[in-house]
């Protein structure tokens, strides 16, 4: 039985299902789930660093700078969640190891958060020289004094979506027709309005994945550790995300109910609500501000003007997927970059 048909099975005797449940399934099922079976990066789509190397070469030496502003304590974790193929990490650890030297190389424990085993054989096979420890959630890390990494990891939370139908909010979900073919449909039962909702809006998504992400956060500065962790993703800053639900395959966005465990499921990232969550969490939040702006700042130019010299035969190419990462009209602008940490750290490089 295919996913699909397993979903209107369940749908079938159990009626229907939140969007976010559906999400979940759809990712990560462990029998057929898109990221447990055939995640696409590359094919379906493609990643900042996977455009060009300058994006986790910058982010490497950010993180030399934030242990160093740490006080470079002589034991400490290196987060990533969500590695996907390590190319992140393998352009970030080549550039930190220069710049941090041997006591960056000793001190650090490289920890990849990863749910899906196709992608752990990729990081462990790209990343081996750096003896990765894997977790299964942020939580397990070791309590040493952190930084973490997330590139395009957050858009796959999965996101509940509310509807307003007149004075009522109901929650959207994935039912059948009346042919039996998967449909969004919306829950009997009226509700208030979910927080964050604008007075006009009349659809809302929330991710319940970043009221955990910011509690595991908030717990594991309350041990004392310092903790930066670094987020890069799309979505808006100024009011919650519409129906943003959207599914891609082979690089062409498709309805998101066509093929479940086929196609990546992703929602824009609600960052003014991140930003209020860690806030009252009694984390300092630094950003977000425009992944252009944000390369820039860490010295994207002079680093692509030593790539472009060093490689003259490609320069063009470099050049051009470089700017891609900070282009206002490409990824430039609709990317951002946000940094929640424990209270009292220098603020961050790049903001
Ligand atoms: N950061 C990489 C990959 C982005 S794709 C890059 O920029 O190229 C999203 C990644 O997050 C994949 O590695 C996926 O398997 C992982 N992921 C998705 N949901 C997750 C979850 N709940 N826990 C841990 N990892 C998750």
């Amino acid at each position: 039985m295919t996913l699909k048909e397993r979903l209107i099975r369940l749908i079938e005797t159990g009626g229907p299902i939140p969007v976010s449940t559906y999400m979940q399934l759809a990712l990560h099922d462990r029998q057929d789930g898109y990221y447990a079976t055939r995640p696409g990066l590359g094919r379906d789509f493609i990643t900042a660093p996977e455009t060009s190397q300058v994006f986790g070469e910058l982010l490497g030496l950010w993180a030399v700078h934030e242990w160093q502003a740490m006080g470079s304590p002589d034991a400490f974790c290196l987060v990533e969640i969500g590695p996907g193929r390590g190319v992140l990490m393998q352009d970030a650890l080549r550039m930190a190891f220069v710049a941090g030297g041997k006591p960056f190389a000793d001190a650090m424990q490289l920890v990849l958060v990863e749910a899906s085993p196709a992608l752990r054989d990729v990081q462990v096979e790209r990343l081996a020289i750096y003896e990765p420890q894997f977790a299964e959630q942020a939580s397990e890390v070791p309590d040493l004094p952190t930084i973490i990494l997330a590139n395009e990891y957050l858009d796959c939370l999965p996101a509940r979506q509310f509807r307003r139908d007149g004075e009522e909010w109901h929650e959207c979900v994935v039912g059948l027709d009346t042919d039996g073919a998967l449909a969004f449909g919306l829950a009997a039962d009226g509700r208030a309005a979910p927080e964050g909702a604008a007075k006009s809006a009349a659809c809302v998504e929330v991710q319940t994945g970043l009221d955990i992400l910011v509690a595991e956060l908030a717990t594991r500065a309350a041990k004392g550790a310092p903790v930066h962790a670094l987020f890069v993703d799309y979505g808006p800053v100024d009011a919650a995300p519409g129906d943003s639900l959207r599914a891609f395959k082979d690089g062409v966005q498709v309805s998101p109910l066509h093929a479940p465990g086929e196609t990546d499921l992703t929602v824009d990232v609600d960052f003014g609500r991140l930003k209020r969550l860690a806030e009252s969490a009694g984390l300092d939040v630094t950003g977000p501000v425009p992944q252009g702006m944000f390369l820039l700042g860490l010295g994207a130019q002079a680093r692509l003007n030593q790539l472009v010299k060093a490689n003259e035969d490609d320069g063009d190419v470099i050049f051009s997927a470089a700017q891609r990462l900070i282009d206002p009209k490409d990824m430039g602008e609709r990317f951002k970059a946000i940094c929640i940490s424990s209270k009292g750290l220098p603020k961050p490089a790049g903001f």
